[in-house]
């Protein structure tokens, strides 16, 4: 449960375990609900936001109440017309072992399950659709274009890493690196060596941004999906090629700062460069998913499309694995297992 609103950045002690006895049937009154097991929750950057109860058009997280995201669950008990027990879906659920959904009209069901069942808060879901709308929509991609991804290794930039490669585009990522069972684990490794970028680069270890992409993208960069924001989008607008285009998809390095974020100081280049740059929001395009889906199974089945996942056990992992995504500690989609099956 959330135990207070976050005022600036995020503590794990903003959030707290409760246990409380409930009843696994659906309670009277309670028509058209379903009750669901909960098996994989999403660990989302978006949480904090709401945490903050700032606006994203989605209800803010009410205090002493749990906190809710993606997840993967079960139906354990349905008055609702279109789900059955045993039934397997993905969509809002609560960070709880077991949640009543007031409004299951939202759920999605899981299409294929042959696949792993995680995928669904992953690759085939929300992550999922951001990386293809964001890049097939919003960037309009051409074979040849130069493209860069921030949080290259993470939930969606490493999907459009390989949308990019598979569009016949050259592919820079950027991401930081980790410690992780006492060595240090580099993600940009990862980007060049299981999602075929072409080129990656720890941004950490540069002092200069601008220098880092004119080193990688020397003709200047066709399309940026931006997931960080601040003095990267800042750089990169520098390095932009005519009518290139950059994706708003997130801006994490603003997120959970202290301080205010970092302001672009010239849009010049931009103007000069005639750059589309449009921000999205992946809710409004889900009467795209079947078609995605279309295309990202087989993908997955021809194994030409990889997906790296962080996985953590247990409900009470939840607040921990969420204060490490700002940190960075996470090594590609972030998720915690309550159950497995
Ligand atoms: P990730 O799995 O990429 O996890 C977040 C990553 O961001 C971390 O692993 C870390 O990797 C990086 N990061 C954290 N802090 C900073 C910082 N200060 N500067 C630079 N990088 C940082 O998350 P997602 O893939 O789920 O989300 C990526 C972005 O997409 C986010 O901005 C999110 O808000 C946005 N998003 C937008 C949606 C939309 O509808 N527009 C929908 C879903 C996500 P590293 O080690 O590389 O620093």
């Amino acid at each position: 449960v959330l135990s207070n609103y976050v005022k600036t950045s995020l503590k794990e002690s903003d959030m707290s375990l409760r246990t409380s006895k409930i009843q696994l049937k659906i309670p009277s009154g309670c028509d058209g609900t379903v009750l669901v097991k909960n098996l994989y929750l999403s660990i989302d950057p978006f949480i904090l936001a709401l945490m903050k109860n700032q606006e994203l058009e989605l209800p803010s997280f009410t205090l002493d109440s749990p906190i809710y995201g993606f997840g993967v669950s079960k139906v354990l008990d349905s008055s609702h017309p279109n789900f059955k027990t045993g039934e397997l879906v993905w969509g809002f659920t609560g960070w709880e072992e077991y949640s009543l959904i007031k409004d299951p009209d939202q759920l999605f069901k899981v299409q294929d399950k042959d696949l792993p069942l995680s995928y669904y808060i992953g690759i085939l879901g929300m992550p999922g659709m951001t990386a293809y709308v964001g890049f097939f929509k919003y960037c309009s991609p051409k074979k040849g274009e130069t493209v860069y991804v921030s949080a290259a290794s993470g939930a969606v930039g490493q999907l459009v890493g390989q949308f990019a490669k598979i569009a016949g585009c050259y592919v820079v990522g950027s991401a930081g690196s980790k410690e992780k069972w006492g060595f240090a684990l580099m993600k940009v490794d990862l980007l060049k060596n299981k999602f075929g970028f072409d080129e990656a680069f720890n941004y950490k270890e540069e002092q200069d941004y601008n220098a880092a992409l004119k080193r990688y993208f020397p003709d200047g960069i066709d399309i940026y999906f931006d997931n960080v924001g601040g003095k990267m989008l800042e750089a990169v607008l520098n390095n932009m090629r005519l009518n290139g285009r950059v994706a708003l998809c997130g801006m994490i390095s603003q997120y959970n700062s202290l301080e205010q974020p970092e302001g672009i100081h010239n849009l010049i280049n931009a103007l000069v460069k005639r750059v589309r740059m449009e921000g999205f929001f992946t809710s409004d395009h889900y009467h795209l998913y079947p078609k995605f889906l279309e295309m990202v199974v087989p993908l997955i089945k021809e194994e030409k499309i990889t997906y790296v996942e962080d996985i953590a056990e247990g409900i009470e992992s939840a607040p921990g694995a969420l204060f490490g995504l700002y940190s960075g500690r996470n090594v590609g989609k972030l998720l915690v297992v309550v159950a497995r099956e």
